[in-house]
């Protein structure tokens, strides 16, 4: 059976989740949010005082699900509902070292594409145009400055965690995503690149819903 693939990549902050989760119900797909799974390894390391690098030999007795209630997503790493936790600032930073790891890619590269041969998806994260679909249906490159991404952020938190601390955490993100070695941020050659700088989250929902629909009744 033909599943239809629709790959979402772009920076932190830049209001990816919001946008696929979105898209996604208007078309009636599977949402998959690869970076609580990267998240959800890099909690499993902060709860088990490991180093980024020493979560390797533990890969195999990591299990991440993802259920939605009430279109609320909930997360469990081995059972443990970690929601909450994969989005603490330390979460993040830990997603972003493990996310630099061959052996953890593979794993959850494998898992996001056995995702996409039983469902139709729209699956946001770094590397899905480029790695874990490159023949999606359409390929969405999602972009905005790092102050408009940090400006957005600081609103959502309600200003509960300083500017300048976001800022510093999107763009060490940016610097460590885009320069690693192993399948790094970056547009693919035939990905729609959309800079929603200036675009409301419902403008840049219909936009890019717009361009799924183009592709999919091709
Ligand atoms: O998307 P989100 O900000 O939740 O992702 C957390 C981190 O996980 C990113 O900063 C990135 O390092 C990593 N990630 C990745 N590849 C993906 C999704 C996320 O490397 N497909």
């Amino acid at each position: 059976m033909k599943t239809f693939k629709i790959a979402i990549d772009g920076p932190a902050g830049v209001g990816k989740s919001s946008t696929a989760k979105a898209v996604a119900k208007k078309l009636g797909f599977v949402y998959v949010d690869t970076g609580a799974m990267y998240r959800s390894v890099g909690v499993y390391c902060l709860d088990n005082n490991l180093q980024p690098e020493e979560v390797v030999p533990h890969l195999d007795k990591i299990s991440i699900d993802m259920k939605y209630i009430d279109d609320i997503q909930y997360v469990y790493l081995n059972g443990e509902d970690v929601t909450k936790k994969i989005r603490t600032p330390e979460g993040s930073i830990y997603a972003s070292k493990v996310a630099v790891i061959k052996e953890v890619r593979e794993k959850l590269v494998s898992l996001q594409q056995q995702m996409g041969m039983h469902n139709n998806v729209v699956m946001d994260g770094r590397d899905i145009g480029n790695r874990v679909f490159p023949d999606a249906d359409a390929k969405i490159f999602l972009t905005a400055s790092a102050e408009k991404r940090a400006e957005r952020r600081f609103n959502e938190l309600n200003g509960t965690v300083p500017y300048d601390e976001i800022l510093n955490d999107i763009k060490f993100r940016d610097k460590n995503d885009s320069t690693r070695k192993i399948d790094p941020l970056r547009p693919s050659s035939d990905s729609v690149i959309v800079d929603n700088s200036d675009m409301t989250l419902e403008e840049t929902i219909l936009h890019i819903y717009n361009i799924c629909i183009e592709r999919i009744e091709k």
